[in-house]
């Protein structure tokens, strides 16, 4: 592997300037992270004059070279900081190991692989300035997606913003800025369960937004399959809203409500005509309509239910392996 040119710790004159942390959980991503850290490099020099940026990598447990990759650059400045997790524990908590050991004012979170594009930083830290404390970077376009991602995340939007209790704006990922007090208070929702988008959005705070075009995949794979995400939507709606189990509620009320009046009706029926046999069509759907009724409910119960043993069983969202962090001097 070639080493491009190194990031400097930035000078003295650039203490007492506000610090801005990029976090970028990393797997499996050997081909992208030299690419992304000579654009961070060209972003750096950029940003000198107003900011002091330094970049957390969480190796998502990677098993190829990715670990190398950052650490070869690593040795000429302090501006690089790595935590190592000690497996693949996926995106979310990737991230939020990340939002744990980052030190900075503000903190973004930023993909390795160029799709959230890094010249946007400066417009985002000039309206952190301006006083916004998240400011979320919105997809102007997703033509970079393929027709079946961009229908699927419409849906899931839509479907989300629909029962969660906290809508997510759409088309924003998880690359926003987030100030230092937000980040704080997202260190205290230690929920095992959990979509990262929806708890950025669930904090509040001012927030205020800027727009990119989200470009290909500099290298490598995305490793989201499409079953990845499904399970990542559930989790963040079932994480977000009650509103699953508690409809069970009015079905069932309704549906105890027609039957009484059914019942009544059958009950004049025979008293004014007799007993009268046929009926087999219509037994057998109500049968089934209330059986498959009863094993759907069951099923919203059993998502609740395998949520809430996660999250009593308690374990770690994530297991760090070793780290090698910058301690930069507070200014
Ligand atoms: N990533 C991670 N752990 C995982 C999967 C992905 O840390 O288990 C990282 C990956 O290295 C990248 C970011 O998350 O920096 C986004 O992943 P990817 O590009 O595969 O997702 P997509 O852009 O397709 O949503
Ligand atoms: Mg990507």
């Amino acid at each position: 592997m070639t080493v491009a040119k190194k990031l400097e710790p930035q000078d003295e004159a650039s203490v007492g300037l506000p610090r801005v942390t990029l976090v970028a959980p990393v797997f499996n991503e050997q081909e992208t992270v030299g690419p992304f850290l000579d654009q961070i490099q060209v972003l750096l020099d950029q940003l000198a004059p107003v900011a002091r940026v330094d970049i957390l990598f969480v190796n998502d447990g990677s098993r190829d070279g990715t670990e190398l990759a950052i650490r070869s650059r690593m040795e000429a400045g302090r501006a690089i900081g790595l935590v190592n997790l000690s497996r693949n524990f996926g995106k979310e908590a990737a991230l939020w190991a990340g939002l744990k050991y980052a030190t900075g004012d503000a903190v973004i979170p930023i993909d390795v692989d160029l799709q959230d594009d890094p010249f946007i930083i400066p417009e985002m830290i000039e309206k952190w300035q301006a006083g916004a404390q998240i400011v979320n970077a919105r997809r102007a376009d997703r033509s970079s997606d393929t027709w079946i991602k961009r229908v699927t995340a419409q849906g899931f939007y839509r479907v989300f913003n629909a029962v969660a209790d906290q809508p997510i704006p759409q088309d924003v990922g998880d690359f926003r800025l987030l100030d230092r007090q937000v980040v704080d208070v997202l260190c205290t929702l230690s929920e095992r369960v959990r979509l990262n988008k929806a708890l950025f959005g669930w904090v509040g705070f001012p927030t205020d937004e800027v727009t990119f075009e989200r470009h290909e995949r500099s290298a490598g794979f995305s490793t989201f399959s499409y079953w990845r995400l499904w399970n990542m939507a559930l989790d963040g709606i079932f994480a977000s809203t009650t509103k699953p189990l508690r409809v069970w509620t009015y079905v069932g009320s309704t549906l105890a409500f027609l039957s009484f009046v059914y019942a009544g009706f059958l009950f004049f029926r025979t008293l004014v005509f007799g007993v009268d046999v046929p009926g087999y069509a219509s037994t057998v759907v109500l049968i089934l309509l209330f059986g498959g009724l009863n094993l759907f409910a069951v099923g919203i119960l059993g998502e609740y239910i395998g949520r809430i043993l996660t999250e009593v069983r308690d374990r770690p969202l994530y297991v760090v392996r070793t780290t090698y962090l910058h301690d930069e001097p507070e200014p």
